[in-house]
């Protein structure tokens, strides 16, 4: 069995470490690429090179190309004719559009998901919460990603809405937070972090409206200091 890693030592160090036989090349490169670019390791109006970046890796030069078109596709990276790729400066507009999208439909869904985790099994849940918990005490941006996307979709799954569960998804996927590689360490990281088990208990126990106004605080932080600025600074 292939099974490729990304082998990572600290922030500090850089992102494109060796990458060993997978059976996805395509989905590993990405996943690391998009991680460094959204926690801002990779900074915007960098220049991407696809064999550099092939050779870094320790792959051939078509998965690296197909990543990075998939990066292109969800506006990381624009191509420079002849020179590869460049990372995309985040647009303060985008980021609050996103927020806002995002603040409509993850928050008030709480209220339904509060009605309904008081009856199932809450543990699988708090396992999320607590790697996200271990990511950010390790400064682990690309495992504090992958850990918080997988906590706030299942726990949207609840809802039985595939389209909201899909529209999410695809939001998370598109925000940048360039902030975050400068919150190693730091409190606030931390506390971010605390709050996925604060929004279990309250689900757990039925509390609907607390949950949704600790969600709407939760996605203001992407906008706020995970963007490098004043929390809600973007906000209407
Ligand atoms: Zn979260």
């Amino acid at each position: 069995v292939t099974y490729y890693s990304i082998e990572r030592k600290t922030m500090a160090d850089s992102v494109i470490q060796t990458i060993e036989p997978s059976t996805s090349f395509r989905s590993e490169v990405e996943d690391a690429l998009a991680a460094a670019i959204v926690a801002g390791e990779i900074q915007p109006g960098t220049l991407l090179s696809v064999p550099t970046l092939a050779a870094r890796f320790g792959v051939s030069a078509t998965p690296v190309r197909e990543a990075v078109l998939q990066l292109e596709k969800r506006g990381f990276v624009v191509s420079v004719r002849n020179k590869g790729f460049r990372v995309t400066q985040v647009s303060e507009q985008d980021l609050r559009d996103i927020v806002q999208v995002r603040r409509w439909l993850e928050a008030p869904a709480m209220r339904i998901i509060a009605a309904k985790m008081p009856k199932i099994p809450i543990q699988p849940y708090r396992t999320l919460a607590t790697a996200i918990v271990a990511a950010a005490a390790n400064s682990d941006f690309p495992a504090y990603l992958a850990a918080d996307s997988a906590f706030h979709l299942s726990i949207l799954e609840l809802v039985d809405n595939k389209k909201l569960v899909d529209l999410v998804g695809e939001l998370r996927k598109q925000t940048r937070m360039v902030g975050l590689v400068g919150l190693a360490n730091s409190s606030e990281l931390q506390k971010s972090a605390d709050e996925h088990h604060l929004l279990l208990d309250l689900l757990s126990e039925g509390r609907g409206d607390e949950a949704e106004q600790l969600m709407l605080a939760h996605i203001g932080h992407v906008s706020g200091w995970w963007a490098g600025q004043p929390e809600d600074s973007l906000l209407p």
